[in-house]
């Protein structure tokens, strides 16, 4: 590991002055962080610790959620508003890591936790764009059996790792950041970027930026949601293929529906054409496998991950009939 100094912020603005420093970084449970400088992959000079602020979960006068960044991942998981409200994302965050993981991990190093990719770790002999820019990619050609099947370019096929933002993305939250420029607000969905020739800049946040908080809308009255995923062993593992679903059927007619992927993409995917084809469709499982299928049909399958477009095309189909079927 390389030198660094640490400093504790005592609000957020404290932590924003000092994470404007050239190579500080902000340390959150420093679950991914600290495996990352211990494989001199990261290398901050120095370390912002910001497990001290913005940790409580507030309700919002819409019955939305203001999450503060710094609420570790078991307490939003056991949190009752959350697990009332956004059972989805209780289930998405108890399906990943292991329970001392998620006692130290935190809502917004969850978020920008980096890639699993076992090229992206290989520090001795692998070629990576994402570690290092221009370098090359060992995984398009390598043995790619958890890559991307959408949204991959020639650099980089990695998959974006965190379950979390997976449930997120089927509930259109706002980022909240903080910089020396002021507060801004970002819809969740842009939160992420695709790799194109630049896979290193993963999100759209500037350096320095500081996530304080997430806000979660209201889900509407009378919808269904529910995180699986599906992976190689019964725990601690990442995920091949994760569907994160809400769905509203009213007299037999879906009137609003949410599909969010993981495992398949550098980012939480969107499943906006499987969504498009549903509204308005019947809420039955001809529907469901329609649409199921017209989202899969733009994948593009690496040599070894052909089984994800099948796995996914079946998960959606089944999450979406087990809501109908709750629905009923
Ligand atoms: C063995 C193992 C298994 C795992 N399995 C899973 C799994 O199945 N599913 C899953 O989703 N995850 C899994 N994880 C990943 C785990 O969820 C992440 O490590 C964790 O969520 C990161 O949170 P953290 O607070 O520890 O982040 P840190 O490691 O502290 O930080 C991660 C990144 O976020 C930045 N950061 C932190 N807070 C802020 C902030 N407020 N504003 C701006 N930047 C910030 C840091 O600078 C760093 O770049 C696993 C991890 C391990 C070690």
């Amino acid at each position: 590991m390389n030198p660094f100094s640490y400093a504790r912020a005592s609000d957020p603005g404290d932590a924003v002055l000092r994470g404007a420093a050239q190579g500080s970084q902000y340390l959150g449970g420093g679950t991914n962080l600290v495996d990352l400088m211990r494989e001199t992959i990261e290398r901050p000079s120095a370390l912002v610790d910001v497990t001290g602020l913005s940790d409580r979960i507030e309700e919002r006068p819409d019955g939305g959620l203001r999450i503060g960044a710094a609420v570790r991942n078991t307490a939003m998981a056991e949190h009752p508003l959350v697990r009332s409200r956004y059972p989805i994302l209780t289930r998405a965050i108890v399906a990943g890591a292991s329970p001392q993981i998620r006692n130290m991990a935190t809502v917004g190093g969850n978020l920008l936790q980096r890639t699993r990719c076992a090229y992206f770790y290989d520090t001795d002999g692998a070629r990576c764009n994402k570690r290092q820019p221009e370098q090359g990619c060992d995984a398009r050609d390598g043995f790619n059996r958890m890559h991307a099947i959408f949204g991959g370019s020639s650099s980089c096929v990695a998959v974006h790792p965190s379950d979390l933002c997976v449930a997120l993305m089927a509930l259109d939250p706002t980022v909240h950041t903080l910089s020396s420029q002021g507060e801004r607000e970002i819809p969740f969905a842009e939160l992420h970027r695709l790799p194109g020739d630049r896979p290193d800049i993963e999100t759209m946040l500037e350096p320095g930026e500081l996530i304080t908080g997430l806000t979660l809308p209201a889900v509407p009255l009378g919808a269904r949601s529910a995180y699986r995923k599906v992976r190689d062993r019964s725990s601690y593992a990442f995920a091949l293929v994760s569907v994160a679903a809400v769905l509203n059927v009213e007299d037999g007619r879906v009137q609003d529906v949410r599909i969010a992927l993981g495992g398949v993409a550098p980012k939480p995917w969107r499943a906006a054409k499987a969504e498009a084809a549903l509204r308005g469709a019947p809420g039955n499982e001809a529907s469901f496998a329609a649409a199921a299928r017209e989202e899969l049909a733009d994948a593009v399958p690496l040599r070894d991950n052909g089984f994800k477009a099948e796995l996914a095309r079946r998960t959606i189909e089944a999450v979406l009939s087990q809501l109908a079927g709750e629905a009923a």
